[in-house]
């Protein structure tokens, strides 16, 4: 094995009323190691297991095919657990509310902007918040396992919007699931991404 799933922050049943117990131990338990598992396979067989998985994501994006798919799949779920806390900083302060501001003109705009973007994403895939070359944030909605570190954009932010993150939960609800998002949503984690030079799931690929 190279890679291993990474530890959750909190008890499984920590983020409820929000997301429950049963919907992490599916989409924690199952879905992603399920991954974890699969990429560590497919890299022994495509004889890639010295690269990190931004390297392989980056070679493979065009393709898109089960190997780009599996290893972002790996690195979305990494980014995406790890962001959510039970007791989370509820508003980003400094230079990453600066950077909001500037971009969106407010905190709310920004939120009531990204809201509007989950609700009518249409099929299976992520919504995210990034910052592109020239520091001006983005959202953008990425289909299937995409991201948008592939344009090189950084990740900075991602609401996981396939039906198994909030289906259980949620029916037939999925703007509840997003003005819930922002409950658990760990701000201290978005602004140690934006300030970080680096990618912030690099420490889930040390290799073993
Ligand atoms: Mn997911």
């Amino acid at each position: 094995m190279i890679f291993e799933l990474p530890i959750l922050r909190f008890e499984k049943d920590a983020l409820e009323p929000y997301i429950s117990a049963h919907t992490i131990e599916f989409h924690y338990n199952k879905y992603f190691r399920y991954y974890v598992n699969k990429v560590n396979i497919l890299l022994d067989e495509f004889q890639l297991t010295t690269l990190s998985l931004e390297a392989i994501m980056k070679r493979y994006a065009k393709r898109r095919g089960i190997l780009f798919y599996s290893v972002a799949q790996v690195w979305n779920h990494s980014f995406y657990f790890e962001q959510l806390s039970p007791t989370p900083k509820t508003m980003p302060e400094g230079n990453l509310l600066s950077a909001i501001n500037k971009s969106f003109d407010s905190f709310t705009e920004f939120k009531h902007k990204f809201d509007k973007a989950v609700i009518s994403f249409c099929g299976s895939g992520n919504t995210w918040l990034s910052q592109k070359e020239d520091e001006t944030l983005i959202i953008t909605q990425e289909t299937n396992a995409g991201n948008p570190f592939t344009k090189n954009y950084k990740p900075l932010l991602m609401c996981d919007v396939w039906e198994h993150a909030y289906y259980f939960d949620y029916p037939c609800r999925k703007a509840d699931y997003v003005y819930n998002f922002w409950n658990i949503l760990d701000w201290d984690v978005i602004e140690k991404r934006f300030d970080s030079k680096k990618l912030s799931v690099e420490r889930f690929n040390a290799q073993i």
